[in-house]
């Protein structure tokens, strides 16, 4: 394969893995910044996540270093946990013939691991500005050997209060480093910060195109991972459905799925990577001339589909990743049509959808599952529907002489008819509708779950390393719900939501488990924080 990456003139070992990854050319973004990294300067980029910003700053950074000399070469910082994770992973893939060692540290989590792999000897680490000032001050981490350092997400960090923060580190490591930036916005701040702690820094701004085309409906709806079946047959019923392309992962697998739908009334056939090539085009053979509507397919047996007609893409799972999201979705509102993109989404599934709505920058629009009562209606309506092109036809006279039949041995015309739709409606029957469970919220299901691993009735010592218990004094009497407490300890401490831990919600107070290194700056602000109109206090449990 030619590879366009050739001319940036990286090592072997990293062309290899990038050839194994099938990046077959680097994207704008690389294309900026590998050079200017590669040649010491300083760099900002502009640029959002899906752009290639992680390969832009990884690969120089593994380009340029000697692996494995026992200290921290360089630092990475991000605003999440999650994001962390991402980079570290992305860095250790893109090095992995260079047996670069990448440590993800973050908070929330115990610190021996993190201090045992620190004490062993690490080449990147990658973490969130809190916990990189926790092992700072603990000496577990010595940053004066950092060549570079690269502040990922830069406005993500800013808005989440941790500037400071960053600049702590910053003196923490050689003025001689290099340091880049990245932030999709680049607000007063960020720039000052740029002003203080680079030295001449390139700019590059990276635009990009919407991924995602405005003829295709995207909506999303919220169900519990048990409910999938339920909401997707729901949607079945009132959709107007002409063909119809499903995505699923894992959780049932295509075949059962298809087996499943099938069996509910909606035939469908399952598209799967375990098919031999001939039976793969029979099926893609009816589906193309409408035999069947609905196919089940896993994205790897999906790929070079050339089917133009498809009116609904269905997310059954919601992808990993954005691109294939971009993928998945693009196989409607094909050819000048319009069409449908839904997604299933669990409530655990939602910053990942967030992230996808970002990389296309379009919003995702949430909808309602059809009530029982709209399936009845739209049943009757469809019903209602048939019946009249029969009565506008009127080629009908054989059944008119049984109705004729049936008068005459007395029964009422109203009766018979009635007696008739009800042998239509039979099939109905087959098709009951199924029920749907309360949406049960991503932290009340954790809750739910460590509520049965036995959370102390009134446990004031939280269980989990590295985490405070603190009380307030609100409860079930004031209507307080676990998405209240997140919103306002997060936002008058300026601490991440996701860091916080068990919430228990009692009658008159709540119990919370903070992370350690926000405990004092969630302390200094009680009296601040407001639920509505209730003011709240916060104290050590
Ligand atoms: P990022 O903006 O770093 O989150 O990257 C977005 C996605 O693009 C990730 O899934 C990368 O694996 C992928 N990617 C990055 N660079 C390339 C490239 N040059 N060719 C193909 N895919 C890439």
């Amino acid at each position: 394969m030619t590879n366009e990456f050739k001319q940036l003139d990286l090592r072997s070992q990293l062309m290899q893995a990038l050839d194994e990854l099938g990046y077959a050319s680097p994207t704008p973004i690389q294309s900026a910044i590998i050079p200017a990294m590669l040649s010491g300067q300083d760099v900002i980029g502009q640029a959002q996540t899906g752009t290639g910003k992680t390969a832009a700053f990884a690969l120089p950074i593994l380009n340029n270093m000697a692996v494995d000399q026992g200290y921290v070469q360089s630092l990475v910082l991000a605003p999440t946990r999650e994001l962390a994770m991402q980079v570290a992973t992305a860095i250790h893939g893109y090095g992995r013939h260079l047996g670069v060692s990448v440590l993800p540290v973050y908070g929330g989590t115990p610190y021996g691991r993190q201090l045992s792999r620190l004490r062993k000897g690490v080449d990147i680490v990658v973490g969130t500005p809190g916990r990189l000032l926790d092992l700072i001050r603990r000496r577990a981490l010595d940053l004066s050997f950092v060549s570079t350092v690269v502040l990922d997400e830069a406005d993500e960090m800013l808005s989440m209060g941790f500037i400071e923060d960053i600049e702590a580190i910053l003196k923490e490591t050689s003025p001689d480093r290099q340091t880049t930036l990245f932030s999709a916005t680049m607000p007063q701040p960020i720039r000052r910060l740029a002003d203080r702690y680079m030295r001449d820094p390139q700019f590059f701004t990276i635009e990009r195109k919407q991924l995602t085309v405005d003829t295709i409906e995207q909506r999303y709806y919220l169900v519990n991972a048990a409910d999938k079946l339920a909401a997707l047959t729901r949607l079945f019923e009132v959709e107007e459905i002409s063909s119809a392309l499903i995505f699923s992962r894992t959780r049932l697998s295509t075949g059962e799925l298809a087996n499943e739908l099938t069996g509910r009334g909606f035939p469908a056939e399952a598209l799967n990577g375990d098919m031999n090539q001939d039976a793969r085009e029979r099926v893609l053979n009816r589906f193309r001339r409408n035999q069947i509507k609905v196919l089940v397919a896993t994205d790897v047996a999906a790929r070079g589909l050339d089917i133009d007609d498809i009116s609904h893409v269905f997310n059954y799972d919601l992808p990993q990743d954005a691109e294939i999201y971009v993928h998945r979705v693009g196989r409607t509102g094909r050819a000048g049509k319009t069409g449908t993109a839904i997604t299933l989404l669990t409530p655990k599934e939602r910053g990942r959808l967030r992230r996808i709505e970002t990389y296309i920058k379009q919003k995702i629009s949430q909808s309602t599952l059809p009530t029982v009562e709209d399936i009845q209606m739209r049943r009757k309506a469809q019903l209602v529907e048939r019946m009249m092109i029969w009565l506008r036809r009127g080629r009908f006279s054989q059944e008119r002489e049984i109705v004729a039949e049936l008068a005459e041995e007395g029964h009422d015309p109203m009766e018979i008819a009635a007696a008739a739709l009800k042998l239509v409606r039979a099939g109905e029957k087959q098709r009951p509708i199924a029920p749907l469970g309360e949406v049960q919220e991503w932290r009340q299901q954790k809750y739910k779950r460590s509520a049965k691993r036995g959370y102390g009735k009134n446990g004031r010592n939280s269980h989990e390393e590295g985490m405070v218990r603190l009380s307030l004094d609100t409860g079930k009497v004031n209507g307080i719900r676990v998405n209240h407490i997140v919103g306002t300890l997060a936002h008058y401490a300026k601490i991440p939501g996701h860091s916080l831990g068990k919430i228990r919600i009692q009658k008159q107070q709540t119990f919370v488990d903070v992370p350690e290194q926000f405990v004092v700056q969630v302390l200094a602000k009680t009296g601040s924080y407001r639920i509505g109109k209730q003011s709240i206090n916060v104290e050590r449990a």
